[in-house]
């Protein structure tokens, strides 16, 4: 069966504002008149949210419900959607009424039209958000683009509409810990950004307390930086130096005789370990840095098309 429009929602303990999303996501999505699909995965909720979307099942024909077992986090909860989602389009939105669901119809429309395989949502006015969620997150844009040198457009959350091409590709990525975000313009796919205004949340509490958003930055940093294991490098060499300078020079002291007995063996033992150990530190973390990378299995190119095997609608873009 083939679709035009798969909505894929995130949802943890959503009870509050399930009922609000629904009545206001479903005449949207009717209106764009396309064949749709919302996948609900429901991340290991434990409140009343399956049981509600049990209910919303009943009447809602293009409803389809995923449940996780346990909570996997935002980020896992959308890769489980986008690797069940059937639509030739797939838009990813929050259960919260943050991300309004108009949106989505005008970036299928953009999409088809400038014929861009993704259209991301950038929240243009922040202003409902708290200050320390707008400075935490200028700061995560901001050391991403540098550290992890990735063009994600800033202030582009989870928001977006990918082509079937864009899906698939972020499917068959096997990594852990995926930051979906900061992968998919890595993907390198034709795209285009509609900016949108980011409401309050329309009920409920967050479900990203500091902890998650930790989470979130660490898995950014470590997946896409070997900025951190390079400084370790960089200190080994420079432990190397300084731990072999005092090996000469307590050999030197010894030679000239200005020392007391046992000092020189203890430094030379000390001295000489160190030296050795931080090379050895440095080396293996370049290594784990390749298996790392390796294990990541990013492919290391995308090749937009072949004169060989046009692609419909590929040429000359
Ligand atoms: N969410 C999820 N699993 C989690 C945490 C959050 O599926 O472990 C969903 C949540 O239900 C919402 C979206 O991810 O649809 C964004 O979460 P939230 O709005 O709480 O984050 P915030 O907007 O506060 O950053
Ligand atoms: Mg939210």
């Amino acid at each position: 069966m083939s679709l035009e429009l798969s909505v894929v929602v995130p949802m943890y303990n959503e009870q509050e504002v399930l009922p609000l999303f629904v009545e206001r996501l479903r005449p949207v999505l009717d209106a764009t008149g396309a064949d749709y699909e919302v996948l609900a995965v429901d991340d290991g909720s434990r409140d009343q949210t399956p049981v509600l979307l049990q209910r919303f099942l009943r009447d809602w024909p293009q409803l389809r419900v995923v449940r996780l077992r346990a909570n996997a986090g935002h980020q896992a909860a959308i890769s489980a959607g986008l690797a069940a989602a059937r639509g030739d389009w797939v838009a990813t939105i929050d259960a919260d009424l943050q991300d309004p669901p108009e949106v989505i119809a005008e970036m299928l429309e953009v999409g088809r039209r400038d014929e861009v395989d993704v259209v991301y949502g950038v929240r243009g006015d922040r202003t409902s958000d708290s200050p320390f969620k707008r400075r935490t997150a200028r700061g995560f844009y901001r050391v991403m683009r540098t550290l992890g040198d990735v063009d994600a457009p800033v202030d582009a959350g989870d928001f977006r509409l990918m082509s079937r091409a864009t899906v698939d590709a972020v499917n068959a990525l096997p990594e852990q810990g995926r930051v979906l975000r900061l992968i998919v313009p890595t993907l390198g796919f034709p795209s285009t950004s509609i900016s949108y205004r980011r409401d309050e949340r329309a009920a409920g509490e967050s479900k990203y307390p500091l902890s998650k958003m930790l989470k979130l930055t660490l898995d950014s940093v470590t997946g896409f930086s070997h900025a951190p294991l390079r400084l370790a490098t960089w200190f080994g060499l420079a432990g190397f130096v300084v731990a072999t300078g005092l090996l000469v020079y307590a050999l030197a002291a010894k030679l000239l005789d200005v020392t007391v007995a046992g000092w020189t063996s203890t430094v030379v033992i000390v001295a000489g370990f160190a030296a050795v150990q931080l090379l050895c530190l440095g080396i293996l973390g370049e290594y784990v840095g390749r298996m790392y990378t390796a294990q990541q299995a990013r492919p290391t190119y995308y090749v937009a098309y072949d004169s060989l095997e046009p692609r419909q609608g590929e040429q000359g873009r």
